[in-house]
């Protein structure tokens, strides 16, 4: 198999080595070559013949004590080779937690999964780690059944932004620019004229500068509410939504889906999400969001893509969405879960690196894995200052880099004196960040002095981006009550507080997650005082479900009476 994809395998632990070896030749030998090594073969030169000789590297699996070079330091190297290469670590096992080396790769991004060496054959275990890496990797350089032929042109915003949603929606698709001959040539096949970007099918119709809903459509999705009345309409299919959606169809409920964009909200985004219960080494955004979707559409819950909620009203006992594009959804009940957007700094280069060294909030998880690093805090506000403190425990140094003037402009003055009083933690103001960049992670930062205009570029091993974020609820009506953030209030949160808020039209008070409209409620980031998290948003999606059922039984056994 001289030009198939390699796993190289380093440890200086003999047997070890060869029952690897073995395992790897008799499960992947046909699609692989597994090539083998110690430290005394110099395994840092092997990448680099490798990657001279244009030779793909799937696959670098290290023994934890290997001699000469540590697994992880070497496996931190492997980036510098072959950037796209999945790192494993093997360990001897044992039921003790990692040790510290290994919990600051994980979080550096050093290694993408840590497992025992094979002890039995076949070792299950093993193999599970192997194929989980084997099969990520594979998925942007395999050959892939193309569902979506997308030809535009390289830089144009509309050819970005379709490739962002493919993306997001996991639609397998591959682009060609259009000044190539591949490009020229599917053009012709497909009978377009000029006009750019063009959609071709996997059944070969022709899409020629599409609207998102008639990519949807063309794809199968349903992009219009049906007409009849539905228990629960769940606007947003972030974390909330699609917990809302399981547990409501799951229930019994007839539930409906509404989602502009892409599954998973800003959770989608996350390259790796390293906190959620269940998932040892992290998942990507992308995957959760897949499962959580196709969980809610086994349960039975109708899912309408492409079009956002633009309006909401009571018509007797109904609820009314309406919908861009002029559709509407009845609903008995109505969950908001439209979430926020986290403000970004917007700059490609760190976009590219988020989960490896650019981290979206406090990310406090990633705090004891910043041991002697060196660590930037963007924004000035008291969550800025709170992680700064927090991180400032383990990092040899945390830089919080400030728009303004002073730190007192945004931030508590217990913060600020706290921060003073730090002595690893420095202060720059009047600065902005503008780009960075690493290999496979974070390694350097560029700032410029907004005053002077100055450049400078720093090292960076991770930067905390906390410059606030918004809730998605123009589109809400005033008899929802939101704060002067613009996050809805529920329960006892709401005006007037107390069992009979300000204007609330019921006998009973408002249940923990209702708003201040009846039957409407609200879960995860889009409610005032929500944790922001995405454990927290699938708990409170899933809570109110059960009190939409409550709100139900109630106004079902008040029309009786
Ligand atoms: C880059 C990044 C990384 C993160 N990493 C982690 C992490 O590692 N661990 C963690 O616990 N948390 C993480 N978070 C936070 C976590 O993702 C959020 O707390 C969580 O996604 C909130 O879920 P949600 O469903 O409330 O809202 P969102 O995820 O914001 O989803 C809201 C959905 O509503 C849709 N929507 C908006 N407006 C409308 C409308 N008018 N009509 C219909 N739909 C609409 C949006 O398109 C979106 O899909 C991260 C956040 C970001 C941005």
């Amino acid at each position: 198999m001289p030009d198939a994809p390699v796993l190289l395998v380093v440890d200086d632990h003999p047997q070890g080595r060869d029952l690897i070896e073995g395992e790897l030749r008799k499960r992947y030998g046909g699609d692989y070559q597994v090539i083998r090594a110690g430290s005394a073969d110099n395994p840092l030169g092997q990448l680099a013949r490798l990657r001279d000789g244009r030779r793909l590297v799937a696959m670098v699996l290290a023994g934890e004590g290997t001699a000469g070079t540590a697994g992880t330091e070497l496996l931190a190297r492997v980036g510098e080779f072959h950037q796209t290469a999945r790192r494993l670590l093997l360990t001897d096992g044992g039921f003790g937690p990692p040790s510290e080396p290994i919990l600051r790769a994980i979080a550096l991004g050093h290694i993408d999964a840590y497992a025992a060496r094979p002890v039995t054959v076949p070792d299950e275990r093993f193999h599970l780690a192997v194929t989980e890496l084997l099969e990520e990797w594979a998925r942007s350089h395999r050959p892939r059944f193309e569902v979506v032929r997308v030809v535009g042109e390289e830089w144009s915003a509309r050819s970005h932004e379709i490739r962002d949603l493919m993306d997001r929606n996991s639609v397998p698709f591959g682009f060609y620019p259009a000044s190539t001959d591949e490009g020229q040539a599917l053009l012709q096949q497909a009978g377009a004229g000029a006009a750019l970007p063009v959609i071709i099918l996997f059944d070969g119709r022709a899409l020629v500068n599409p609207a998102n809903t008639e990519i949807a459509e063309a794809l199968g999705l349903k992009t219009r509410p049906g007409g009849g009345l539905y228990d629960v309409a769940v606007i947003g299919a972030g974390p909330a939504g699609l917990a809302a959606a399981v547990y409501g169809a799951s229930e019994g409920l007839s539930t409906v889906l509404l989602e502009p964009e892409a599954i998973g909200g800003q959770a989608g985004t996350s390259s790796h999400i390293r906190n959620y219960l269940g998932f040892p080494m992290g998942v990507s955004g992308e995957d959760l969001a897949v499962r959580a979707y196709t969980q809610a559409w086994n349960f039975g819950a109708e899912y309408v893509y492409g079009s956002p909620a633009t309006g909401l009203r009571v018509q007797g006992r109904e609820r009314v969405v309406t919908v861009a594009g002029g559709s509407e959804v009845r609903s008995r009940a109505v969950i908001i879960a439209t979430g926020v957007s986290y403000r970004r700094l917007g700059i490609p280069s760190l976009d590219a690196l988020i989960g490896v060294g650019v981290f979206y909030g406090a990310a406090t998880s990633e705090a004891k894995a910043m041991r002697d690093q060196e660590v930037f805090v963007v924004g000035g506000a008291n969550s800025a200052g709170q992680a700064a403190v927090h991180l400032a425990r383990y990092a040899a140094r945390v830089t919080v880099l400030v728009r303004g003037r002073s730190l007192a402009e945004g931030m508590s003055e217990y913060l600020v004196k706290e921060i003073s009083g730090t002595p690893n933690i420095a202060v720059r103001h009047n600065v902005a960040v503008t780009d960075g960049g690493g290999v496979g992670r974070l390694e350097r930062l560029t700032l410029r002095d907004r005053l002077t205009g100055v450049s400078q570029t720093v090292p960076a091993s991770a930067v905390f981006v906390l410059i606030g974020a918004e809730p998605r609820t123009q589109w809400l009506p005033d008899a929802i009550a939101r704060d002067q953030w613009g996050f809805v209030i529920t329960g006892s949160d709401l005006p007037g507080g107390g069992p009979r808020p300000e204007n609330w039209p019921l006998g009973r008070p408002p249940m923990f997650l209702e708003s201040s409209l009846p039957g409407v409620f609200a879960a995860g980031d889009v409610r005032r005082g929500s944790i922001k998290r995405v454990a927290s948003a699938v708990g409170e999606g899933s809570i109110a479900i059960r009190l939409v059922h409550d709100y139900l039984q109630d106004s079902d056994s008040s029309s009786r009476m």
